[in-house]
């Protein structure tokens, strides 16, 4: 490694694997950021239009998203119990209001994945349909769900590499349209997701190693087949783009509640981060509606800080926790990630308004504390997003941010939403076994 990345202090603090806070330097006013991303609100609009066509669809293959009409989307629920407990617990003060999105109970894939990875696969649906000439945009897109058309999809294979939710979602929507499905699962990958996706009638490879090591045997053996798609979690245009239409649903639910954000009454996110994807999709989304009005924080495990690192040495894919002696190990599958996505980190760059980590015990805290204060259940990755609103105000460097941007005055009016990003379809025995670990 090279010693200026070694001297780099932030890279000191993160190689230490303590917890701490990192806010980004390089961070734009919206304005001028938003020119330089090359996809705009035009490209969310499409994402969303392409979920609304696929909606009878869903609502067809998907029972249970029947009554949603199809669509595919998550409740905002206030937490005032489980924001009471975070102060008291950690002698903390979390001003303004606490809520969380949760994509914990997402239909059909039982996380955040459920936007993204179901969105891609919509989208590569569409394309061979259209191609075939079996679908035409004006449909009604259910027919596709018709025995004929599973006949036609059968041909044809989509691969994915995934330390488990990822797969689970493209497992099961894919083999809900008639694809045949590998998943390449890394070794942190939980077994009752590789049990759950083999019921499914997926095929699941099995490494041990971690997760790059997955998607890169997964890319290579799809590309050599002309019949399959690969879902790249690390480069996935698409799939970031349905995830950016979270945001568009939030708004809805924000005004429902008669929330609004502006300038006195700013909105702050707080998203697990893995490779980047989902809350980089997410954050371009917010970003596109809400501008400088909108704060995103993402919060990593103290041994897999992958974006922040990538981020705060300007390296991206280029340099791995491993680089700087973590392990990349850590109880948060989802999080499970030594490299992160480049083409997220890029977006990022000029967007994203810092990051926390956090260290693996924690997350089983604040999921018991989630589950006694509040009675919901959320798998212990999705639980980092806790430690966002618990820290921002007890760290300088972030309270600086905040002083810096003219926010502390306002912090009572804010608005704090942490991004509950998977649990629904972790079963009984499983949550059980999470309550029980960590415990002192
Ligand atoms: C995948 C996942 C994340 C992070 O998403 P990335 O796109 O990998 O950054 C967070 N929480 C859970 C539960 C996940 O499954």
């Amino acid at each position: 490694m090279k010693k200026s990345i070694s001297e780099n202090p932030v890279v000191k603090e993160i190689a230490a694997a303590r917890q701490t806070a990192w806010v980004n330097p390089g961070k734009k006013p919206w304005k001028e950021a938003s020119t330089e991303i090359l996809l705009t609100g035009k490209d969310i609009d499409d994402a969303e239009a392409r979920l609304h066509r696929f909606s009878p669809f869903i609502a067809k293959c998907f029972p249970e998203t029947a009554d949603q009409n199809g669509i595919i989307e998550s409740p905002l629920t206030p937490v005032p119990v489980m924001q009471k407990y975070l102060e008291e617990q950690y002698h903390a003060v979390i001003r303004g209001k606490l809520f969380l999105k949760q994509d914990n109970a997402l239909a059909v894939a039982g996380s955040v994945k459920a936007r993204g990875g179901i969105y891609e696969v919509l989208k590569h649906t569409e394309e061979l349909a259209l191609d075939a000439g079996i679908l035409k945009k004006e449909d009604d897109y259910s027919t596709l769900a018709s025995e004929q058309c599973r006949e036609f999809f059968r041909k044809y294979k989509i691969q994915v590499g995934s330390t488990g939710n990822l797969g689970l979602s493209i497992g099961i929507a894919s083999a809900a349209i008639g694809y045949e499905v590998t998943v390449h699962m890394s070794a942190d990958a939980r077994q009752w997701k590789k049990d759950m996706l083999r019921s499914h009638g997926v095929r699941v490879v099995e490494y041990e190693s971690d997760y790059s090591e997955a998607v890169r045997n997964g890319r290579q053996e799809s590309d050599a087949d002309p019949f399959s798609h690969f879902v790249d979690d690390e480069n996935s245009r698409d799939l970031f783009l349905g995830y950016a239409v979270a945001a568009r649903r939030l708004k809805r639910q924000l005004a429902e509640r008669n929330i609004s954000v502006n300038e006195d009454h700013p909105l702050f996110l707080y998203i697990p981060c893995g490779v980047g994807g989902a809350p980089g999709g997410v954050t371009f989304g917010a970003k596109e509606l809400w501008g400088d009005y909108v704060h995103v924080f993402f919060v990593e495990p103290v041994q897999a800080p992958c974006m922040l690192l990538g981020m705060a040495t300007g390296l991206h894919n280029k340099i791995c926790v491993q680089d700087v002696g973590l392990t990349g190990l850590t109880h948060a599958d989802g999080l499970a990630v030594g490299r992160p996505s480049g083409f997220v980190g890029k977006v990022m760059e000029s967007v994203l308004s810092g990051a926390f980590t956090v260290e693996d015990k924690w997350l089983y805290e604040y999921m018991r504390g989630l589950w006694d204060t509040e009675d919901i259940f959320i798998e212990p990755s999705s639980c980092a997003a806790f430690e966002g609103p618990l820290r921002l105000e007890q760290y300088a460097k972030t309270r600086e941010y905040l002083e810096r941007n003219n926010l502390t005055d306002k912090m009572e009016q804010a608005v704090h939403i942490t991004w509950g990003t998977g649990g629904r379809l972790v079963p009984g025995d499983v949550r059980e076994e999470y309550r029980n670990t960590y415990l002192d």
